[in-house]
């Protein structure tokens, strides 16, 4: 009997530990590590954080699906890998730390034949002075935080309705955060919730990026067809918040956040403030922070993860110059570089280089996106990943024959821009690849066949549909496994 631990139970670890289960049965074990009791539809974050879902329609319990499934599932959170074992036996094993009951700060040692893992994003408030929901800014990152940041816009709603101007500010907290697509679809919800009360007048929405153009969205920009027209997501993304009155300020890094006032340097070096009622910035990301020790207890987390924490996986991480990233750098198995029963899946792999050219100011501060991992390719690499090793155990043999590049698979992203049967809206774009090939596509990078950009009520629907299949999908409800990623 394989035994295969998988650590977090985000949209990677949750496909991968289901699929792992239903390809390899009874006949072997499964184990799920993950600190939070609940799984979350993160997309619909979103409208949590406009009021208009609870936290309990974008989450689960996790204990009785994988109750359901035949998953261990233990509640803790993963401090530590031993690939090679220690001085007692060869066999890997991961410590973890529980975080509830009577057992809480307890480490317990699991031993593995195979470790995904899928541990996301660590939320780095802390890389930004008074950022984050602990200090003077929102978050809509968990579902806390969402509803967290619906009470603080209701305040200034409340104040709108009063007569009072307020001024908004969305977008991104860090000078190499990503996940710019969250934020700028919070900053449409708002502007259009406003608009909805008829106090646009009163509200001045203002959206902040360290992107050098709008519509970079980490991903370097991208070219669409529109309406039979090529437009650069530059043209698409400005015409999207013009149409819904939000100014913005872009190659914008943001180092301190006070009551009211937020700092930031730009690409030319200059100091800026920008003053706000309402703030929702995006913190940068890192790993999860765990360590790695070899036989002899020596730390050897330098050779396991890259210098973010994110785990090193089949990319060429090689350092090059802009001019030489190639689409075959990115990872398409998601296999440790340093241990071969060892993945890593979702937003935990590093990427081996940005898609967005890297920009500095004349004071050497970095000022772009780092690479988004969005959910679409989170659920199918875990789901690769789930495949190789299933695979692995079945035949015995140590080849993938599942493989997905990032530079190979498309993606689509629905970014909701209003809520509501009749009147909800939404952007549609789809990129193929996701991270573009200037060799295959030496024109526009990406087959525009592929990439596309729409915005009208039917994505909103399409959104809203989203929301329900995933969720339905991930509770392993009947024939979950026909919904694809
Ligand atoms: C507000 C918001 C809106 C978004 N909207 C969209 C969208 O519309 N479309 C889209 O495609 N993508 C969207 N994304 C991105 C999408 O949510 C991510 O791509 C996806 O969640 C990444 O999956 P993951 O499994 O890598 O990480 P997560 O989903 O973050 O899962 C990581 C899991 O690991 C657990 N964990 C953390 N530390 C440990 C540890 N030490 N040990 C064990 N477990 C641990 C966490 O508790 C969590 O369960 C959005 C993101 C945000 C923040």
């Amino acid at each position: 009997m394989a035994k295969v631990v998988v650590l977090g139970a985000g949209i990677s670890g949750h496909t991968a530990a289901t699929y792992l289960k239903r390809y390899l049965g009874k006949s072997h074990e499964i184990v799920m590590v993950s600190p939070n009791s609940n799984y979350q539809w993160i997309p619909s974050n979103i409208w949590v954080g406009v009021g208009l879902m609870t936290p309990d329609q974008v989450k689960f319990k996790l204990a009785p699906v994988y109750k359901k499934l035949g998953i261990e599932y233990i509640q803790a959170k993963a401090v530590a890998i031993h690939p090679e074992g220690d001085s007692q036996s060869d066999k890997g094993y991961v410590s973890v730390e529980y975080v509830t009951g009577e057992n809480t700060g307890k480490i317990e040692n699991i031993t593995y034949d195979y470790l995904v893992n899928a541990t996301g994003p660590k939320l780095n408030f802390a890389a930004t002075e008074g950022l984050g929901p602990d200090y003077h800014s929102y978050s809509v990152c968990t579902y806390d935080h969402a509803a967290h940041a619906w009470e603080g816009l209701q305040e200034a709603l409340k104040k709108l309705e009063k007569g009072e101007k307020q001024t908004f500010l969305i977008g991104t907290g860090h000078a190499m955060a990503t996940c710019q697509g969250a934020a700028f679809e919070y900053a449409l919800n708002i502007a259009f919730e406003i608009g909805k009360r008829k106090l646009s007048d009163l509200a001045e929405i203002v959206w902040i990026s360290n992107e050098y153009e709008m519509g970079d969205f980490g991903m370097g920009g991208a070219y669409v067809k529109r309406n039979g027209y090529i437009t650069p997501t530059k043209i698409f993304t400005e015409s999207i918040l013009k149409e819904y009155g939000i100014n913005w300020i872009k190659r914008a890094g943001v180092y301190k956040v006070e009551k009211g006032k937020a700092y930031y340097e730009n690409l030319k070096g200059e100091h800026h403030t920008v003053d706000f009622d309402f703030a929702m910035l995006i913190p940068g990301f890192a790993g999860a922070g765990m360590k790695a020790y070899d036989k002899s207890g020596a730390d050897i987390s330098d050779k396991v993860f890259a210098a973010n924490g994110m785990m090193k996986v089949d990319a060429d991480y090689t350092p090059k110059p802009y001019e030489e990233w190639k689409a075959s750098d990115w990872p398409s198995i998601y296999q440790s570089g340093a241990y071969e029963n060892v993945y890593a899946a979702g937003i935990a792999f590093a990427p081996p280089h940005p898609m967005s050219k890297p920009m500095e100011s004349p004071n050497g501060t970095k000022i772009f996106p780092t690479p988004p991992r969005t959910g679409m390719p989170s659920g199918v690499i875990g789901k690769i990943v789930a495949e190789n090793i299933a695979h692995q155990i079945k035949t015995g043999k140590k080849d993938h024959p599942h493989k997905a590049s990032m530079a190979r698979m498309g993606a689509a992203c629905i970014v909701s821009a209003g809520y509501g049967i009749r009147k909800g809206q939404a952007a549609v774009m789809t990129v193929n690849p996701i991270v573009p090939d200037w060799e295959k596509y030496p024109k526009w990078g990406r087959n525009l066949h592929d990439t596309v950009g729409v915005v009208g009520t039917a994505g909103h629907w399409m959104k809203l549909f989203m929301h329900y299949m995933f969720l339905y999908k991930a509770k392993a409800k009947p024939f979950w496994w026909m919904i694809p990623e």
